[in-house]
């Protein structure tokens, strides 16, 4: 085989296609979500949309049209089960969304779980429909490593890997695979909460062997391995985006 002539084999080999699946990505509206939503558009998926803010999903459309947005706050499970009661079936769910509250431990007075209602209405239409389905959790690092400020968010992304596992476990007999991706910090709006402090950034940098934050499209790339069928035999899977941090 020729160098060129096996190149293209080699790419064609790792093209992913997502044509004829409908992709719901959550928390859509900035961020690793919003790059998620296109990067799906582009490889083929119908992608719906969802976020909380209106003019988030009216720019997300000038820049990718064939996207259908859907405007709620998941926190209201409710007005979630009304807005996405006939915008499925979906094939795929990548389950995004999420803010950052940075409190000391002593002040913590609330703690909230959001996109699990999400999680179990789409798997029950993936059971229903009997066509198996992907599933991808957007977690941290943080639910393996503690990190100062961060109770809620390490305690609320640790839930969120176990739940992962438990998902993998119950829905692997309908062919529904489930896994998350751990990555470290990503300097997107949320990022930039925690991160901007350069003293700190370059603290957290010093433990991150590769020695950078990771990028939006590092945590994108690996949330289309997963959601594809280059990984048909992944699932309960926790995969870092971490450049080596959990490894230390
Ligand atoms: P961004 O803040 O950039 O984007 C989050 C998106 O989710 C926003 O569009 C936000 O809408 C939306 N959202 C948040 N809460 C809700 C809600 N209740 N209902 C509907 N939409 C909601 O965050 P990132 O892109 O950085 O984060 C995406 C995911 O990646 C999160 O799960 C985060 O925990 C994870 N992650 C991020 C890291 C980082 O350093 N950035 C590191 C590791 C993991 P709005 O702006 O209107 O609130």
């Amino acid at each position: 085989m020729g160098t060129t002539l096996c190149w293209s084999w080699i790419l064609g080999q790792m093209e992913i296609s997502f044509a004829g699946k409908h992709a719901l990505v959550t928390g859509a509206g900035k961020g690793i979500g919003r790059a998620t939503a296109c990067s799906l558009s582009r490889c083929g998926a119908k992608v719906t949309a969802l976020t909380r803010t209106q003019t988030d999903l009216d720019s997300l459309l000038l820049e990718c049209p064939s996207i259908v947005p859907v405007c709620v706050d998941l926190s209201d499970w409710g007005a979630t089960a009304a807005a996405l009661e006939h915008a499925g079936p979906f094939d795929l769910l990548v389950n995004n969304a999420a803010c950052a509250i940075l409190q000391p431990f002593l002040e913590v007075i609330q703690c909230e779980c959001e996109g699990s209602s999400t999680c179990v209405s789409v798997a029950r239409s993936m059971k229903a429909r009997g066509s198996g389905g992907s599933i991808v959790n957007v977690s941290s690092q943080a639910s393996q490593c503690a990190l100062r400020d961060h109770t809620v968010y390490c305690s609320t992304k640790a839930a969120l890997d176990m739940l992962t596992k438990v998902m993998a476990l119950e829905l692997g007999p309908y062919k529904i695979r489930v896994n998350c991706v751990n990555p470290t910090v990503v300097m997107t709006e949320m990022g930039r909460i925690g991160w901007s402090d350069a003293e700190k950034a370059s603290a957290m940098k010093s433990r991150i062997p590769l020695g950078q934050f990771a990028e939006v499209e590092d945590v994108v790339n690996s949330i289309l391995f997963l959601l594809s069928d280059k990984s048909n035999m992944t699932s309960g899977a926790t995969l870092p985006v971490d450049g080596g941090f959990l490894c230390c």
